[in-house]
């Protein structure tokens, strides 16, 4: 973009273009996801008639036909930056000061530099922590484990577990507190929780893994009341930090917060004046498609002249956990805190699909409206497809849509959408 607007522009990337997101992240892990998903649509294509012989999976083909999509898209964004004149320098960078830049023994000095290095994930340094995977070896491993568990309840960790329990993987979920995917909705976390173990993933809340030992086949995770679970690979899903390691801060005046993370305005202006930052390394909402707003809004404000705001206020999300959570808006939780008075409406049903597959799969819809402006305020869902559905809604809530606006909408019918248009009475409490 800042190209486009008439700049200078190099990108120094040391690995590979695309970031996170394309590589080691969204888009690998939903290509996993449509491939774990198949085992399920097999069981259920038989209530539609189908015949299904005998399937087998092959995790090296869906890991290597992976790559070469990953590969693809690596292809797009080189020829995307060259369309746009745009330098790349593919090694190391590190700031010798504000201006200057070293990379790959060559000085390489700039009016404004923007710090958009992501994050990487945290493993917290107990005994054997080498012998946990992270995310980026998910995208790689040779064989898929008979047993693996998946330490954290975040993202990451409902994402992982649903891939891996749906790939045949017997799956452990394990996690500190009492109940995970903290800062969601109270139902949705309890909805998705039932619908995890329906699904087979052993769910084990209000343990803490104090210790890992390494065994010739797999390792056994000690927790600190020294329970023991014996397990073949085990994933440590536990956050991401700001990627500032090696950068050379420190022969600049950024300042990092005591997360590590870099500290902007709100013009993503670093404590160097000619510096900016944005992204995971700055510690917002770690989404890409926030990076890509804060992204666009900096290259408008620089260097076309524009404002260049992101509004933080209702970003929508998708867990591409089985079913998705989609959820735009506060939690009834929250919203309650924020509103002097609030209905809620809902509604939990079984998909009309597994009316014939007997499939035992909950979807849940809440909307929660302020009472007193008719204001749309969220809307919350677990079930199939509900990132694809939470995107209209989030449009609407970001428009100011009321709730009277969503009672004269027209239902696509049959659909599970429709629900969100058609839910006509609070909730009494
Ligand atoms: P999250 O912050 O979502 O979750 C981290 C989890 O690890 C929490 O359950 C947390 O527990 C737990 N945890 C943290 N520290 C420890 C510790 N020392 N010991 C045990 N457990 C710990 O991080 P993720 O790694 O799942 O994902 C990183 C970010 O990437 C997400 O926040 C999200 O923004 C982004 N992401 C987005 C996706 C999407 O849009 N679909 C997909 C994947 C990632 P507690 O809650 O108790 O703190």
């Amino acid at each position: 973009m800042a190209a486009e607007f008439g700049a200078k522009v190099g990108i120094a990337e040391e690995n590979y273009l695309g970031g996170t997101c394309v590589n080691v992240g969204c888009v690998p892990k939903k290509l996993f996801v449509y491939g774990s998903h198949f085992a399920e649509e097999f069981a259920d294509a038989v209530a539609y008639g189908w015949s299904i012989e005998e399937t087998s999976f092959d995790w090296a083909l869906l890991r290597d036909n992976k790559n070469k999509e990953i590969s693809r898209l690596n292809g797009i964004y080189e020829r995307l930056l060259q369309n746009s004149n745009v330098e790349i320098l593919s090694a190391h960078t590190q700031f010798l000061d504000h201006h200057t830049l070293t990379s790959n023994g060559t000085r390489v000095s700039a009016e404004k530099i923007l710090i958009a290095t992501g994050s990487t994930p945290f493993v917290p340094p107990i005994p054997g922590s080498e012998y946990a995977v992270t995310s980026n070896d998910m995208f790689y491993l040779d064989q898929l484990p008979e047993r693996m568990t998946v330490v954290g309840g975040g993202y990451i960790a409902v994402e992982f577990a649903g891939i891996m329990n749906g790939l045949g993987v017997e799956t452990n979920l394990v996690y500190r507190g009492s109940k995970f995917l903290r800062g969601f909705d109270q139902d949705i976390r309890r909805i998705v929780a039932r619908e995890l173990e329906k699904k087979g993933i052993q769910l084990q809340f209000n343990t803490t893994i104090s210790k890992i030992e390494k065994h010739r086949k797999g390792v056994s995770l000690i927790s600190d009341t020294r329970d023991t679970l014996e397990t073949d690979l085990v994933l440590y899903a536990t956050g991401r930090n700001p990627h500032v390691q090696s950068l050379g801060l420190v022969n600049t005046q950024i300042q990092t917060s005591a997360t590590g993370a870099i500290v902007v305005d709100e013009t993503y202006q670093t404590t160097a004046t000619n510096v900016f930052a944005l992204g995971d390394v700055i510690d917002r909402a770690q989404l890409t498609p926030v990076a890509i707003a804060e992204g666009l809004a900096f290259a408008q404000r620089q260097f076309n002249h524009q404002p260049g705001f992101v509004d933080y206020s209702a970003i929508p999300t998708c867990v591409f956990c089985q079913p998705n959570i989609g959820t735009v808006g506060p939690t009834e939780e929250e919203a309650r805190n924020l509103y002097s008075q609030i209905e809620i409406f809902e509604s939990t049903f079984k998909p009309m699909k597994h009316t014939m597959t007997g499939r035992n799969e909950t979807t849940y819809m809440k909307l929660i409206v302020d009472s007193i402006t008719d204001r749309l305020i969220s809307a919350h869902m677990v079930g199939p497809e509900a990132g694809e559905i939470i995107q209209g809604f989030a449009v609407a809530i970001t428009a100011g849509a009321t709730k009277a606006d969503m009672d004269r909408t027209i239902a696509i019918h049959p659909t599970t959408a429709e629900e969100f248009v058609t839910m006509r009475d609070p909730r009494s409490n």
